[in-house]
């Protein structure tokens, strides 16, 4: 059985003010039934895991570099999360594959690294509109899963976050077969490549998820959470998403 993940992704957002929603939803969830995780800028990583300890919310980064040190100007590596107090490291989200050229390649190494900090990889996926208009999205899928994800993945160092690219921040969200067809791709290949584990790895949809379309996507049978950008910044919005879940 798979713990639900509810992860908010805070992309270029928020300063020292918003660790006050961290303080609203630790008092609202103090036991959850489910995983909670935020990944602040990195800006705000110690100062939001500080404000986190001893809750049940776990912290991230959004992005982590493959290598462990050295001259990469503004990049940060996966060791840098977990001595800010991260548990947890986005990799290779649509934006940063969009505006930083990232390919699988660079998302699987990066992938790499954060599990050799010790950091669950939290690796997404996604297709394009002319994708998907074009009934690639099964062959985009698992072409992302074969070239993204490292070998030796489980349920207790990885996540899979498929997010359809046209869903993010659009208000559009695919439809509940879509998102079912997809999932159950996804959760077929993970248990080809690694067996009984890829039933444990968690698979999150991210697109647009917000408080009156959770519970609908939630019950989708290998849906198991959901990463949200939006909808996580503010807690009367991210609250009742944990609750659905
Ligand atoms: C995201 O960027 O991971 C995301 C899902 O964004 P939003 O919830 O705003 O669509």
């Amino acid at each position: 059985m798979r713990r639900g993940l509810a992860a908010g992704n805070w992309k270029m957002n928020g300063t020292a003010a918003s660790l006050g929603e961290v303080e609203v939803l630790k008092t609202a969830h103090p036991a959850p039934a489910v995983d909670i995780l935020i990944c602040p800028p990195a800006t705000l990583l110690e100062r939001l895991s500080s404000v986190a300890s001893g809750s049940a919310i776990a912290t991230g980064g959004q992005d982590c570099h493959p290598e462990k040190a050295g001259a990469h100007t503004g990049d940060i590596a996966a060791g840098m999360i977990a001595d800010a107090g991260g548990s947890h490291a986005i990799v290779g989200h649509s934006e940063r594959r969009a505006d930083h050229h990232e390919t699988d390649a660079i998302v699987r190494a990066k992938a790499e690294a954060a599990l050799a900090a010790g950091l669950v990889a939290v690796i997404c996926l996604g297709e394009s509109l002319d994708q998907r208009e074009s009934d690639q999205t099964l062959d985009v899928i698992g072409a992302q899963l074969a070239g993204s994800l490292p070998d030796g993945l489980t349920g207790a160092n990885a996540v899979i976050a498929y997010e359809p690219i046209w869903a993010i921040g659009t208000g559009k969200i695919p439809t509940i077969e879509q998102i079912t067809e997809v999932h159950d791709f996804i959760r077929a290949e993970l248990v080809a490549r690694f067996g009984a584990e890829g039933e444990a790895i968690r698979v999150l949809y991210g697109g647009s998820v917000k408080p009156s379309n959770a519970a609908e996507i939630f019950a989708v049978a290998n849906v198991d959470g959901a990463l949200v950008g939006g909808a996580s910044l503010k807690a009367e919005d991210f609250s009742p998403i944990i609750a659905a879940l």
